[in-house]
């Protein structure tokens, strides 16, 4: 039988505070291990939580990124477990009042919804080794936000465009560094298959833990498939947490459902609900830049092709600089075509992915030059790599480099002069008022004078030449 796969994500991502969420110790990757640690985060009985507001803040700006409705008022639960990378043996999280609810964002054409986001702090980190396990607390207490999605995918190539648009949304509200090989952000993929054709949705397993794109694909793939086995065998799929073997490429059972823990979801006694007020929502949304899906339909909107588009969005530095140069009147798709060239070969291999060390003004006047045809392609990029490699401005480098189209006047009324004589009829034309020759002869002389004059010189001298029959 042909099935449908539909697949639900709850993405978590690490948010970009300095210190963590409910202590002052440093939220940086690596270091030294337990060396970002305290008695709050260490879970050491008799302490409390004090609460970082700029995770708060982070969460929202999420949200808003992601057209959520925010919580005025958003609550803090125990989630108790008992697990080593737990010390307090709950983890403080959001079940009843979560701080976002719904919004969702547009993925190749179709709209997968958020059912929600919450705050949460991170566990610590576990390493299992022959000796025994090794436990690093550094990442407990790391503020995380937990976007969970409808069961709106259809397809494995779907969910990794889905998070790839989400991580990079993430990235551009500066929420999350969106770093899966830190485990910055973590995906759990839950999946069902359908028969085709058919609407109510099978038993779903949830794969934990996911940390890269062609982990996700592959997962979800291997997943679909072994559950349409299991269909097409006459059997029933089991709901249960799986886990993504990487070196088989394959998923195995971890938990069933029916011994799934009960968390026990109860308040938090020790911190209390937050409230966030219209004025707090207001200057967060304020200072949001554009998302990229919105520049995506901006840049649609030039003339650019979804895949220059996203080249261009693929880093918000380089983004911003193309848009800093649009808005310096550059011509959009110009401005693309160099960015994919010229910028982006530098900008891919500099230490320094923070900026792009060239003035945009600097970039439209290049642009307009060319267009001119003051200087030639080959003078664009020079002017482009100079203003890059040596950080000078565009008219220092033009008079620097002398690249401005020089021109032989002598041999340009010379190749003009030619081209007319050998070819009597067109200039016959013209004369009896056929501009459009007037481009045939342009051409002619352009290519005789291989870049050596600008098309308004030869344009001049050609209908001095025409008219005067000199
Ligand atoms: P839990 O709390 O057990 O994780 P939720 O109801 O919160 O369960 O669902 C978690 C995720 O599972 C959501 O992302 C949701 O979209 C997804 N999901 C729910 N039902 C299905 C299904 N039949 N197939 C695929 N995904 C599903
Ligand atoms: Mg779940
Ligand atoms: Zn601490």
């Amino acid at each position: 039988m042909k099935y449908t796969t539909v697949i639900g994500l709850e993405i978590h991502a690490e948010l970009l505070t300095k210190s963590k969420v409910f202590c002052g110790c440093k939220n940086s990757f690596g270091g030294r291990v337990n060396g970002n640690c305290c008695p709050v985060c260490a879970g050491m009985p008799g302490t409390l939580p004090a609460l970082n507001k700029k995770a708060v803040e982070l969460a929202v700006a999420a949200g808003l990124s992601f057209g959520c409705a925010v919580s005025r008022l958003t609550v803090w639960d125990r989630k108790n477990y008992f697990y080593p990378d737990l010390a307090k043996a709950y983890q403080i999280s959001q079940l009843y009042a979560p701080v976002c609810l719904g919004g969702g964002l547009e993925t190749g054409g179709r709209f997968i919804r958020l059912t929600r986001i919450h705050l949460e702090e991170d566990a610590g980190k576990l390493t299992h080794t022959r000796g025994g396990t090794l436990i690093d607390y550094n990442r407990a207490g790391v503020p995380l936000i937990e976007i969970v999605t409808e069961p709106d995918m259809r397809s494995a190539d779907e969910a990794v465009e889905f998070v790839e648009n989400v991580r990079r949304t993430l990235v551009y509200a500066g929420v999350s560094d969106g770093k899966m090989e830190q485990g910055s952000l973590r995906v759990d993929a839950n999946i069902s298959v359908m028969p085709s054709g058919t609407e109510k949705f099978g038993t779903r397993t949830e794969i934990k833990n996911l940390n890269s794109f062609k982990f996700i694909k592959k997962a979800v793939e291997f997943e679909a498939e072994r559950q349409a086995e299991v269909l097409d065998g006459g059997g029933a799929v089991a709901q249960e947490t799986r886990r993504y073997d990487e070196a088989s490429g394959e998923t195995f059972s971890m938990r069933s459902k029916e011994d799934a823990h009960d968390y026990r979801y109860f308040p938090d006694p020790d911190i209390p609900p937050v409230v966030i007020s219209d004025a707090d929502v207001e200057r967060i949304k304020n200072a949001l830049p554009e998302t990229p899906s919105a520049r995506l339909k901006k840049y649609a909107g030039y003339g650019l092709s979804v895949a220059d588009a996203g080249v261009i969005l693929e880093n918000k530095p380089v983004s911003d600089f193309y848009d800093a140069c649009v808005k310096a009147g550059a011509d959009p798709v110009a401005a693309a075509n160099l960015i994919r060239g010229e910028i982006l070969r530098r900008y891919n291999a500099s230490a320094d992915r923070e900026q792009i060390p060239v003035a945009p003004a600097d970039i439209a006047d290049a642009l307009k030059l060319a267009e001119k045809s003051e200087i030639d392609g080959g003078g664009l990029k020079t002017a482009v790599g100079c203003m890059y490699l040596e950080r000078k401005p565009l008219s220092a480098v033009l008079a620097e480099k002398n690249l401005f189209v020089k021109e032989d006047l002598s041999l340009v009324s010379e190749v003009v002069k030619r081209v007319v004589s050998e070819n009597p009829k067109a200039a016959a034309q013209y004369k009896e008022g056929d501009a459009k020759v007037l481009s045939f002869f342009i051409g002619q002389c352009a290519r005789a004078l291989r870049g050596g004059a600008l098309a308004q010189t030869v344009r001049a001298e050609l209908e001095r030449v025409l008219n005067d029959g000199d």
